[in-house]
């Protein structure tokens, strides 16, 4: 045994290096490392190709309901309260306009009737008209010289944070909690933990070539974080489900952020439009959601562990024919098959495209080659049904295991803090709640765990 550590987290992306900015930074566990696949932080889902870069706040996603807007928005300014504060705030967050695009009479009615329910909360959210989109992103609003014809409506908002580098965010976090005085802050790259067994009171962490001894961990290993739960004994009436996104790149046609409204009947939220942070002078187009049966995007050694947690029974079978039994939904599916067809995929995705910006031409359309990660959606087979948003597993005895799709990314704080306070409270250890209400929360006083923007599901349920 080469390590004892008081907490150790598992997986390096914005979710476990927002744990160990937290705990380091905020309570007095004394011994806290982090133990790392690849050779940096956020290679994988949280790597700046592999998402959306957005801040999700609520206000422009028609597929959340208002309690789940709320408790995003609440999440969304933990983010811009750590990041504007940092010295290199240019790297991290981003200001563009944002904008959520109704086309034809069903749509503009409901995002009418939306705002009349959001912008009690959201003062900056307005509602826009055509002019106003017209001067916002003159390429949405019109087409062949003229206005476009069809109806349109949005609701969106000018001057706001909404766009965040996560994998510059995870390495600021290791930074500044390296920094911290009084703690020991061990982070390890290269290490891909194998196995977790306890053995008395204590985990051990096995790498295959070494093993670390801890008195509790956290494991923010995206689809993995499934995989070790199952080796510890939690989890096993969960699969997951891994649905890729892929992206297409244009030239510059939109300045901001431009969503399109939600099909109800569909689980992944619509394609939408927006700068790339890190690829000036394009905007970029999707994500599609295509399942495939790996863990990590392009990595096909990641194969097997899929099999592995996958776990295909007749209960999956039938969470998987409830899902293709509507029309919707399969037909969504085969559309999204075909979008990683070459050539194909050009054609029908400018269709979709074109929703927002009618003039697109099928010549500017290029696919996005290795940019997209993968959500790991969950399968709950107790319930037959596919598990939306981020899930975990708190085991209640030293062990939180965080599955994370979308919108994971914006939720790191919050997420991190629900697992802060548990691990302190396991440990005896306390949280300087004042400096971190002070520094993270600002005026807001909306408690985390009362308010789980999450599936949370205790040890009972989950062992
Ligand atoms: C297409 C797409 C679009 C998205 N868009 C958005 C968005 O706009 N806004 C938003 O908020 N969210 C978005 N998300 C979700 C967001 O990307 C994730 O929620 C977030 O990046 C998850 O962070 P994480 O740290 O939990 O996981 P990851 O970033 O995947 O990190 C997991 C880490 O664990 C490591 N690891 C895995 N196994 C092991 C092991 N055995 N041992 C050691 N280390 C291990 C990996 O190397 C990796 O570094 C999107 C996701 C996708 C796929």
């Amino acid at each position: 045994m080469s390590q004892v550590f008081d907490l150790l987290i598992v997986g390096g992306g914005v979710t476990g290096s927002a744990l160990l900015y937290l705990t380091s930074r905020y309570t007095d566990i004394r011994h806290i490392g982090m133990l790392e696949k690849y050779a940096a932080p956020a290679r994988v889902n949280s790597l700046h190709s592999n998402n959306s870069q957005t801040l999700h706040c609520g206000d422009i996603e028609t597929n959340y309901s208002l309690e789940k807007a709320l408790k995003v928005q609440r999440a969304a300014r933990m983010v811009e309260n750590y990041a504007t504060v940092q010295p290199d705030i240019d790297h991290l967050i981003f200001k563009y306009p944002k904008m959520v695009l109704g086309v034809g009479a069903r749509e503009c009615q409901q995002l009418r009737e939306r705002f009349d329910m959001l912008s009690p909360h959201y003062p900056n959210l307005q509602l826009l008209g055509p002019e106003d989109i017209q001067r916002i992103e003159p390429a949405v609003a019109e087409s062949k010289g003229g206005m476009r014809a069809d109806e349109i409506i949005a609701l969106g908002s000018e001057n706001e944070y909404t766009a965040v580098n996560f994998e510059a965010l995870a390495r600021s976090f290791v930074r500044q909690a390296r920094r911290i005085e009084g703690t020991v802050v061990d982070v390890r790259y290269n290490r891909q933990v194998a196995h977790i067994k306890k053995v008395g009171e204590r985990f051990i962490v096995d790498t295959g070539e070494e093993v670390f001894e801890a008195r509790s961990i956290v494991v923010c290993a995206g689809g993995h974080s499934l995989k070790l739960a199952h080796d510890l004994g939690y989890g096993h009436h969960f699969s997951v489900l891994p649905v890729a996104g892929s992206y297409y790149f244009t030239p510059q046609v939109l300045r901001g952020k431009v969503y399109t409204v939600q099909n109800d009947k569909l689980p992944f939220a619509a394609i939408h439009g927006d700068p790339d942070v890190m690829v000036p002078g394009k905007t970029r187009w999707g994500p599609t959601a295509l399942v495939l049966p790996v863990l990590e995007r392009y990595n096909w050694d990641t194969l097997k562990d899929f099999l592995m947690v996958f776990k295909f029974d007749r209960k999956v079978w039938d969470v998987l024919y409830d899902l293709l039994k509507v029309t919707d939904i399969r037909n969504y599916m085969l559309k999204n098959f075909l979008f990683e067809v070459p050539i194909l995929r050009r054609m029908l995705f400018l269709k979709d495209a074109r929703k927002i910006v009618p003039d697109l031409k099928y010549k500017d359309l290029k696919f996005a080659h290795h940019v997209g990660g993968i959500r790991p959606q969950l399968i709950d087979k107790d319930h037959r049904k596919l598990m939306m948003g981020e899930a975990k597993i708190d085991t209640g005895a030293g062990a939180i295991f965080n599955m994370t799709p979308s919108p994971g990314a914006t939720c790191c704080l919050e997420n991190a803090e629900v697992d802060m306070r548990k691990v302190a409270e396991f440990l005896g250890a306390t949280v300087d709640e004042e400096a971190f209400a002070a520094d993270l929360l600002g005026s807001d006083h909306r408690h985390a765990i009362e308010d789980l923007p999450m599936h949370f599901i205790s040890g009972d349920d989950a062992a």
